[in-house]
């Protein structure tokens, strides 16, 4: 899938996850975090890759985004249930680094995070391509499995930039709109 999905799928599956389960006893802050990592977490499995949108979106990222990938390949560790645990367990230690008067909470930013990365690989799994999600293991998996992947949607292709980004985009109103007391209990505390 290209970034624009990602994203959109990050928020909507990372937010999702907040505003659907968990209380309204957060601060603010907790709120716009988990915004914010729901976007990092949906970007950063293709971080590996120079052309990526996470490169577009920090300062100097296009440098860095072509240092990094001639020594990495595209859809490797990062788009695997270990780069999954290994991004969770970083994310938790710098939020952990947070001064607490910022009153993040912890423990559900993480989790919408790890959402959103898992978001990111559950989608590339419905590509052509697969993913190498049991790396080291270096063999890729889709869904549909072989010899069904014909049906697999081809990334930047017509049914993911009209059908799955509209509907995707569909969501995030629907999302909004059905939880827009809760938001609104959230933001004006
Ligand atoms: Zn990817």
């Amino acid at each position: 899938m290209t970034g624009k999905t990602h994203r959109v799928i990050g928020l909507l599956a990372g937010g999702g996850y907040f505003l659907a389960l968990s209380n309204a006893t957060y601060q603010p802050a907790t709120l716009s975090a988990v915004i914010v990592v729901s976007y990092l977490g949906s970007l950063i499995p293709d971080a590996d890759d120079a052309g990526a949108d996470i490169w577009h979106s920090i300062p100097l990222g296009h440098t860095v985004g072509k240092i990094t990938d001639p020594f990495l390949k595209h859809r490797n560790i990062s788009h695997s249930l270990i780069g999954l645990i290994i991004y969770t367990i970083i994310v938790y230690m710098i939020l952990n680094l947070m001064p607490s008067y910022w009153s993040i909470s912890i423990l559900p930013v993480t989790i919408a995070t790890s959402i959103a990365y898992a978001s990111h690989l559950l989608t590339d799994a419905f590509t052509v391509e697969g993913i190498p999600i049991f790396w080291p293991w270096h063999r890729m998996f889709g869904i549909p499995p072989k010899p069904f992947d014909g049906i697999r949607i081809e990334t930047g292709g017509w049914f993911e930039n009209i059908i799955i980004f509209s509907l995707v985009n569909i969501g995030v109103i629907f999302l909004v709109i059905s939880y827009w007391q809760k938001i609104k209990f959230l933001i004006l505390k």
